[in-house]
């Protein structure tokens, strides 16, 4: 079983759109850094890669800015992904990316484990520590104190529900405000809490993004059964959660035992923006002064898939705050996370990021909010560095403490 292979590098015009937009290009002016670049090794390097090819090939974010870019539409994302997939051994960044997402992500108890961890922790060390510098996931939980909120071993599947709830990594183990802010959310909007599925594990990105595929697809299996109990929709907070579980019909395209289930599943889901912005009726939002300047930021996710969410979440947020969110001078920026990426290329990553912590700060935002969890992780990240003072939040906690 295998993903469209080959790279098309005889399709690439070598027009140079892709390198005006490319996140990583920008930073290290590398043209083996650009799409263009990256398709040209393909047709030299396929067939004898080295360790400093496997490293070309994990300095991509996967962002799709390229893609968008393209005037022959490559999809160079889905090309470095099966490239990666053909390097299974290599050592390095991608092979800690293949170990990390092998070892953690895909088990809730471990990565749980982490979260308390992480929280005992933080809480015995003193506010002033330098640590706490350097511990990526410091103060992104805003109520430690006060989790009462259902935990996904222990839902169990709901009657009344109009909706189900995928949670994700990040909702269920690290920021627990995330599922707790949506959950009451949608009962709002919907008028029943919803269901969650409790069998739901990672949604699978970080195995699909650094080729592991087999693992990518074991916990794509696992999702689709779990939420096969019923026909409701099924809303993610996550804008990388939403987008690659719209992707699992590609994972199975050609495995007859998984491709209907799989398109089944992906029909069924709703991006978190788009379904309150749908069910904006049944949530009377007060209206604040102190909300007046907000600035979202657009998950690369949501912003080159292929299903472009760009204008829900700020349709949302006038709907919610009566304003506009704040726009950059120069328009989105990615943030530089890139799931998996921020830890193989931590210096790349930070480089990317301090731009837009810069323009950010520049606005005088009240709040930054956004609904992807690695955009999240890295903006607190980028608050942390010390140019930025405004509060960094999950959207569903603005709107849920905006509910009358
Ligand atoms: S934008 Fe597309 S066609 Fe143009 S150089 Fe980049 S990959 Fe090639
Ligand atoms: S996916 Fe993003 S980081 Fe990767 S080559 Fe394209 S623009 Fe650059």
């Amino acid at each position: 079983m295998s993903l469209s292979r080959n790279p098309a590098p005889e399709k690439c015009a070598k027009c140079g759109a892709c390198t005006t937009v490319c996140p990583v290009y920008q930073v290290t002016g590398k043209e083996s850094h650009t799409a263009r670049g990256r398709l040209h090794l393909f047709t030299l390097l396929e067939n004898n890669a080295s360790r400093a090819y496997a490293d070309i090939l994990s300095q991509c974010l996967l962002c799709g800015a390229c893609s968008d870019a393209c005037p022959r539409g490559i999809d160079i994302p889905a090309k470095i992904r099966n490239a990666r997939h053909d390097l299974p051994d290599l050592a390095g960044p991608l092979h800690f990316k293949k170990l990390l997402t092998k070892k953690a992500l895909s088990s809730p108890n471990l990565l749980e484990g982490l979260g308390t961890l992480h929280k005992n922790l933080l809480a015995k060390l003193p506010k002033e520590s330098g640590l706490r510098k350097v511990l990526p996931f410091h103060g992104i939980s805003e109520k430690e104190e006060n989790h009462n909120f259902p935990s996904l071993h222990e839902s169990e599947a709901l009657p009344d529900a109009q909706l189900s709830y995928f949670a994700g990594c990040m909702a269920s183990y690290l920021v627990p405000e995330i599922q707790s802010a949506t959950l009451q959310l949608a009962e709002r909007a919907t008028g029943s809490p919803p269901a969650i599925p409790a069998d739901q594990s990672c949604c699978g990105l970080a195995s699909y993004s650094s080729g592991d595929l087999k693992e990518a697809r074991k916990l794509a299996q696992r999702n689709i059964t779990a939420f096969a109990d019923s026909a409701l929709p099924i809303l993610t907070s996550c804008a990388s959660c939403y987008s690659h579980l719209s992707n699992y019909p590609e994972l199975f395209a050609d495995d007859p035992d998984w491709s209907d289930a799989a398109t089944q599943f992906a029909s069924r889901l709703y991006e978190f923006s788009s379904f309150f912005l749908d069910n904006l009726e049944e949530l009377p939002f007060a209206e604040n002064q102190a909300t007046a300047d907000i600035f979202y930021h657009d998950p690369c996710h949501l912003r080159f898939s292929q299903k472009k969410t760009i204008t829900p979440p700020r349709s949302l947020i006038k709907a919610a705050t009566g304003h506009s969110p704040l726009e950059l001078p120069h328009g989105p920026q990615c943030c530089g996370n890139g799931g998996l990426f921020s830890l193989a290329h931590g210096d790349l990553s930070r480089q990317i990021l301090q731009p837009l912590i810069h323009e950010i700060s520049e606005l005088s935002a009240c709040q930054v909010v956004t609904t992807c969890s690695g955009c999240l992780l890295q903006l607190m990240k980028g608050k942390k560095s010390g140019s930025m003072q405004t509060k960094v939040r999950h959207l569903s906690i603005l709107l849920n403490d905006l509910l009358k």
